[in-house]
């Protein structure tokens, strides 16, 4: 679909997920049999990316693979999405990033590893190459999946050229007050949260209270996606929670990614923060209506028919 509204930029991870299904966990040592196997991309910084494009904005992903056949799964994936690959950079020598994941039949719990390989080597000659990039574009997207000398320096250029940096706390980490006075908008869900401030997220008002503190920090505003509970966001002269649609959830996975994308998508069509929050909202619920990460992510068509 036709892009409209301001560029975004998404500067993060893409690794491969490798999810095998088994009828138990083995245990340390164990070898067990499993039932199916699945690839398919992921990373948080490539499932936001196309969320995003979905969603109908002009965004581009910039990212990093290994010289192996992973790596040929991301650009054959964004060629599909008709996504911009000229920024997917290659690592001479580490590998494309994986995720290994194993999901116990009947309980759905989980064990996951990952390794960020070439995504979590971005080098300054990467940066360099991409200074442009940025400093032309209207909103960066970002997430804590990179290596952090790389993302803090991408957040200074961005800063320095008066981008909006929107920032996904996620996986949880804490930041230093110097980067988080730069950023416009964080969007941790409710554990991130409670990483960043130290306030157990259980409801509406937790959130508030911990969007204040993020706000004390020198972020200018503040969502917080609160899984069933819906999300929650805050600026300086209000701030509000909506309620999650009710939906069949069929997989949670990527719902996070999904809300990311969605939201800014509309902050790039210049809609305001509630609104987006609203979009976000709704891209979150949809993509828990079916299975997978980056495929599960919902078009723009879908968002307009449940976006009320
Ligand atoms: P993460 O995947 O990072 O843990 P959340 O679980 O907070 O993120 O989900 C992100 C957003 O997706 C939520 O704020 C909500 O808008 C939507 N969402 C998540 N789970 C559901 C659900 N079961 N039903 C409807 N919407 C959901």
């Amino acid at each position: 679909m036709k892009s409209v509204g301001k560029k975004v930029v998404v500067f993060g991870s893409f690794v491969v997920d490798l999810t095998g299904r088994t009828r138990t966990l083995p245990v340390p040592g164990q070898t067990v049999m499993g039932s199916t196997f699945v690839m398919g991309p992921g990373g948080k910084g490539s499932n936001q990316a196309v969320a995003a494009h979905r969603a109908g904005a002009d965004v581009t992903l910039v990212t990093k693979v290994g010289k192996d056949v992973f790596g040929k799964v991301a650009t054959d994936f964004y060629e599909k999405e008709g996504m911009n690959t000229e920024y997917i950079f290659v690592d001479e020598e580490k590998e494309t990033g994986c995720a290994l994941i194993t999901v116990e039949e009947g309980t759905a719990q989980n064990e996951i590893v990952v390794i960020s390989g070439a995504c979590g080597n971005i080098t300054e000659e990467d940066i360099e190459k991409s200074r442009a990039l940025i400093e032309s574009s209207d909103i960066l997207l970002l997430q804590l999946e990179i290596n952090f000398d790389a993302l803090y320096k991408v957040i200074d250029i961005a800063h320095a050229a008066g981008v909006t940096i929107v920032v996904n706390t996620a996986p949880a980490a804490e930041l230093p007050a110097e980067i988080l006075k730069k950023l416009d908008i964080v969007t941790p869900n409710e554990t991130e949260a409670q990483i960043l401030t130290g306030v157990k997220i259980e409801n509406g008002d937790d959130a508030k209270k911990a969007a204040e503190v993020l706000m004390e920090k020198g972020v200018k505003q503040v969502v917080i996606t609160l899984g069933s509970m819906g999300a929650f966001a805050m600026n300086n002269e209000k701030y509000e929670l909506v309620e999650r649609l009710s939906v069949d959830a069929i997989d949670t996975t990527g719902a996070g990614d999904a809300f990311n994308g969605g939201f800014v998508m509309a902050l790039a069509e210049g809609k305001d923060l509630f609104t987006a929050l609203r979009y976000g909202n709704v891209t979150g619920a949809l993509s828990v209506t079916r299975k997978g990460t980056a495929p599960s992510m919902p078009d723009r068509e879908a968002i307009d028919r449940f976006y009320a």
